[in-house]
């Protein structure tokens, strides 16, 4: 402040003694004046709202529920996604950790076009002492959509159960499926599988527990006892709500050794097959 008011003075009787010459240092002043203080970066549209507390009594999962307050590391720079689309919605969220699949002949081919396909590592769970994840072993290639339904699922149902049924904090899912170009129960005739679109997984079996107290892990074919056997009745009970298909073992042998979930739209709204 005080330069600029010694400036002003110089300028002003500068001005009164050679009036053609004050233009031109002003001007050049103006020019040469630093620029105000840098400004800050231009405010997103949608700001993150602040995490959530631990141990937040609804069970209702939003993508607002725990959003990070920076952008996911786990979405390469060379694939932004684009603001307000699911992935950066997902993204945003603590503990998600997912990222735009690479381009592949197999996700736009005809009848097999993935809608924003994204490699899901792992997805945001709220415990008891915070914000956790479950991870997909291995991590499969989805539409992002489907990505966002498991989401729901893990937080509203998987974990709960989990921990009614078997006292123990789910960790991680032992998957396959995922995006796969072709058709159902890979027959030559048969309509093109869910998977085909990404919109589908196969779960075969659920690992729970702390990895360095040895995980318990229940297999969807061969649970052992009753109490597991009733963890996966439920299971796939709160599947068939979540997901417009839910498939396992005893509903044909293609499904016998694992439980299929896909969102892939039926006759209706509420339509869903289960069995
Ligand atoms: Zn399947």
């Amino acid at each position: 402040m005080r330069r600029t008011g010694v400036a002003l003075t110089l300028i002003a009787a500068t001005s009164l003694l050679f009036p053609e010459i004050t233009i031109a240092i002003a001007r050049e002043g103006a020019q040469a004046r630093p620029a105000p203080a840098t400004l800050p970066p231009p405010r997103p549209a949608k700001l993150p709202s602040p995490p959530v507390a631990p141990a937040a009594p609804n069970p209702v999962p939003q993508a607002s529920v725990a959003p990070r307050s920076s952008p996911a590391p786990a979405v390469p720079a060379t694939a932004p996604a684009k603001a307000g689309s699911c992935l950066s919605a997902l993204a945003a969220i603590s503990g998600n950790k997912l990222r735009a699949a690479p381009p592949s002949a197999s996700l736009t081919a005809e009848g097999c076009r993935v809608v924003e396909p994204v490699i899901v590592e792992a997805l945001a769970v709220r415990r008891p002492d915070g914000a956790g994840s479950i991870k997909l072993v291995p991590p499969p290639t989805l539409s992002c959509d489907m990505a966002r339904a498991l989401s729901a699922w893990f937080d509203s149902a998987l974990v709960p159960l989990a921990r009614g049924a078997l006292d123990k904090e789910l960790a991680s899912l032992r998957v396959g499926g995922g995006h796969e170009c072709r058709r159902r129960n890979r027959q030559a005739q048969t309509p093109m599988s869910e998977h085909a679109t990404g919109r589908a997984l196969d779960i075969f079996a659920f690992q729970l527990g702390e990895e360095r107290q040895g995980r318990l892990e229940i297999s969807v074919e061969k649970p052992q006892g009753l109490v597991q056997t009733r963890f996966l009745d439920a299971v796939r009970q709160s599947a068939c709500g979540a997901f417009m298909t839910a498939l396992g073992p005893g509903s044909d042998a293609a499904h016998a050794n694992h439980l299929h979930v896909d969102i892939q739209q039926r006759r209706t709204n509420s339509s869903r097959f289960c069995q």
